[in-house]
């Protein structure tokens, strides 16, 4: 590889604020609305046009399909999303579960509306590409926009990129798994006869969380075999036998959808997964949004053939970046394992709760009995960084323990742990590493979070 010596060159400080949070995904938001609401200044910057992360940027509707009515869960702003969703129509009810179907394009509004409303200062279109760190600890970022490149500066700042892209600037550890999981290039029909797909679901398929193991070798722990599933292969399947969708290296079809609307639509149609793909790399990120549009047209192609209903559907859209699922984990003060979010996990540091959901690494659980875990402050707390906090899918912890943390409202907790123990530190001037977790957990639960 060749090399080029950029000139160092003075660049404007656009920004001095208290907190900075980096990424606005549902661990961003978790993370900005409350560090705003325990008094502090806070700046939310985001490299796309809109806030959201993977609901409004990829697509992805199912904020809490695994409720149902024996979930325990953090509340707080999982159940603020959702309530603000609706209020402005921006949801339907998901049909799985005892929760709402977010509607991606109208979330990119619902969080203006929570971002302005929380006083937070917004910054779109604007990438974290650099971190500025002195003897260890945290001083702000390094961005680069169409504004050309400025410093901001933070007295903390939480890294909810998805990626720990600041974390990794800043040189603290993580780790990166050779074979990262598939990434989904995530599309929405329109055009459906519903009443006929519909009938083909619920009275021919009638599919099930069983047949997650049957397709995808997913287990279950048997209480959710017989519970209603949107789970969609078949017709994948039949095209690709039939030889009218071509059979490819790394190109798997088949997974589910979110909702079926009265007037035609099928949304977040998550059937297309790719393997191979590092999405901290930005050739295989071209490479594969470009395969992957490809594939959703075969993806088309095959409903069009064999789902009943689809045969005149059309795509509405793709999502507008690639669904992407996991790259680098921190290496935190503790690293969760699957013990912890499988066997109820407890913590004197505890940042809130998650049911026991489990989606990824070969397991399926619903959270239908009760049984939860919490999240200790540790796991969000990197190593060898001050004043740096990362929340989301970045957290410290092993693939077991990702596949429960990885999930929108569990980043939503993370977050909210993130940004309160970020205010807490800044108003009793100490730094993260030596923040008083007992304030942290009040504040949390002064803000309506499940703690323990
Ligand atoms: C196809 C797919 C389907 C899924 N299905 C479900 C599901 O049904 N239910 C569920 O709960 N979870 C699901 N997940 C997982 C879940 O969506 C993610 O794990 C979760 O959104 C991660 O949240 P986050 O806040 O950590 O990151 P993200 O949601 O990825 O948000 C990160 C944000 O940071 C921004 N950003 C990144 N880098 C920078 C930078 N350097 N500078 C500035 N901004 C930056 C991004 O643009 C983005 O807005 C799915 C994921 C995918 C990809």
């Amino acid at each position: 590889m060749k090399f080029y010596n950029e000139p160092a060159k003075q660049i404007p400080v656009h920004a001095e604020v208290d907190v900075l949070v980096v990424g606005s995904g549902p661990s961003g938001l978790g993370a900005a609305v409350t560090a705003a609401r325990a008094g502090v200044s806070v700046l939310l910057l985001e490299r796309y046009g809109c806030f959201g992360g993977v609901i409004s940027q990829v697509g992805v509707e199912g904020f809490a399909w695994y409720r149902h009515s024996g979930t325990i869960e953090a509340g707080g702003l999982v159940f603020e999303l959702e309530d603000t969703a609706m209020k402005f129509g921006g949801s339907s009810p998901e049909p799985q579960s005892d929760s709402q179907a977010l509607d991606a394009e109208m979330f990119k509004y619902v969080c203006d509306k929570i971002v302005e409303d929380a006083g937070i200062r917004p910054l779109l279109h604007t990438q974290a590409v650099d971190a500025i760190v002195e003897d260890g600890v945290i001083k702000g970022i390094i961005t680069e926009s169409k504004s050309g490149r400025m410093a901001i500066k933070a007295k903390r700042v939480i890294d909810c990129s998805g990626d720990a892209d600041v974390a990794a600037l800043a040189g603290a550890p993580f780790t990166k798994r050779e074979n990262l999981s598939w990434v989904t290039p995530l599309f929405h029909a329109r055009g459906v006869d519903s009443e006929r797909f519909k009938k083909y679901i619920y009275e021919e398929m009638k599919p099930t969380y069983s047949d997650w193991e049957g397709e995808w070798g997913m287990s279950t722990n048997g209480k959710e075999d017989d519970m209603f599933s949107p789970f969609l292969v078949k017709p994948f399947n039949q095209a690709l036998e039939a030889g009218i969708i071509p059979k490819e290296d790394n190109v798997s079809y088949g997974g589910s959808y979110s909702s079926i609307t009265d007037n035609g639509d099928v949304t977040q149609l998550n059937v297309v997964f790719m393997g191979d793909v590092d999405c901290t790399n930005v050739e295989d990120l071209t490479k594969s949004e470009i395969k992957g549009r490809q594939s959703v047209l075969n993806a088309m192609t095959a409903l069009r053939a064999y789902a009943p209903g689809f045969e005149n559907a059309k795509l509405r859209n793709f999502g507008m970046t690639m669904g992407t699922r996991e790259s680098r984990q921190i290496e935190g003060h503790y690293y969760m394992t699957g013990k912890d979010t499988m066997e109820e996990g407890r913590f004197e540091d505890t940042i809130g709760i998650f049911p026991e959901f489990v989606d990824g690494n070969g397991v399926l659980w619903v959270p239908t009995t009760g049984r939860y875990f919490q999240i200790p402050y540790r796991s969000i707390l990197p190593k060898k960084v001050e004043n740096l906090l990362v929340a989301g899918r970045a957290i410290s912890g092993d693939l077991m323990a990702h596949a429960s943390f990885r999930n929108m409202s569990c980043c939503v907790v993370t977050g909210q742990g993130a940004g309160a123990a970020a205010a807490i530190s800044i108003l009793e001037d100490v730094p993260t590493s030596k923040v008083d977790i007992k304030k942290v957990q009040k504040e949390l639960e002064r803000q309506n979070v499940r703690v323990f």
